[in-house]
């Protein structure tokens, strides 16, 4: 990017990551919640490493991607650009088990861990990278629950509710590869949020009372970050919001 471009680009991100704040504080503000309170992941899919060095620039420590192909060589490019930037990478979208080695390999943090195989390939993946010396520490992990009707799951993937409890303890108790951070959900396409993401918050304090350290409730999106804050929100992930339109859908 040239130098006026790139000028342009930066006070385009200040702008919207300003807006962006403005609505979680007032969102906050209006459920009596403390604005630091809620994290926000910038949601970088389909935008360039260049996007991502900016908004390390504007104070942006958390970035999140959902397809391994992208965001294996955007993270890479990204500690190019930025070498002393602190950023932590969260995989927040369909994850199949034969991408585990990959994923981490950049991934701080997988926000869609929805079955125990796919645990089990990350857990696995984890102690095989950390053995190379590719990675040291473990995995941060959070459930994807799905909010979809049980008819319509299965397409945007996510644990069905009622079994988040369950592959909690299957997570917790599998070795010290993964750490149960919280769970993660989508709102159901074409509906009001609201209930969703009140079941969502439900199933969340069952989790917390059997997993104490899983305090993440990772929920909010650029159209429904307000809902998602209203019902105990502590990540919201905005893409479009911030970075703007995506020209081609992300797969
Ligand atoms: C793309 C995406 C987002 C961001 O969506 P916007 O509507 O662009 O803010 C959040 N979460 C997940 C899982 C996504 O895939």
């Amino acid at each position: 990017m040239n130098a006026v471009d790139e000028q342009a680009r930066r006070a385009e991100l200040a702008e919207s990551l300003a807006e962006v704040r403005a609505r979680i504080d007032a969102a906050c503000a209006a459920a009596g919640r403390a604005p630091d309170e809620v994290r926000l992941l910038a949601v970088t899919k389909t935008f360039p490493a260049s996007d991502a060095a900016l908004l390390s620039d504007l104070g942006m420590t958390d970035l999140a991607e959902n397809r391994d192909q992208e965001a294996g060589p955007k993270a890479d490019e990204l500690a190019g650009l930025r070498p002393e930037a602190a950023v932590r990478w969260h995989m927040v979208g369909r994850l199949q088990r034969n991408k585990a080695k990959s994923v981490v390999r950049w991934a701080d943090e997988v926000q869609s861990v929805d079955s125990p195989r796919l645990a089990e390939a990350l857990a696995k993946a984890v102690h095989t990278a950390q053995e190379r010396g590719e990675r040291s520490g473990p995995l941060d992990v959070l459930i994807q629950a799905s909010l979809d009707a049980p008819e319509e799951a299965g397409h945007r993937g996510g644990c069905p509710l009622p079994d988040v409890p369950q592959l909690a303890d299957i997570i917790a108790r599998s070795g010290e590869q993964l750490r149960l951070r919280g769970v993660m959900a989508v709102a159901p396409l074409g509906q009001d949020p609201e209930p969703a993401f009140a079941r969502l918050a439900e199933t969340h304090a069952r989790v917390r009372r059997d997993h104490p350290d899983a305090t993440e409730l990772s929920a909010g999106m650029s159209g429904d970050l307000e809902q998602a804050v209203a019902h105990g929100s502590s990540c919201v992930r905005v893409g479009t919001a911030l970075l703007g339109g995506r020209r081609l859908a992300s797969p």
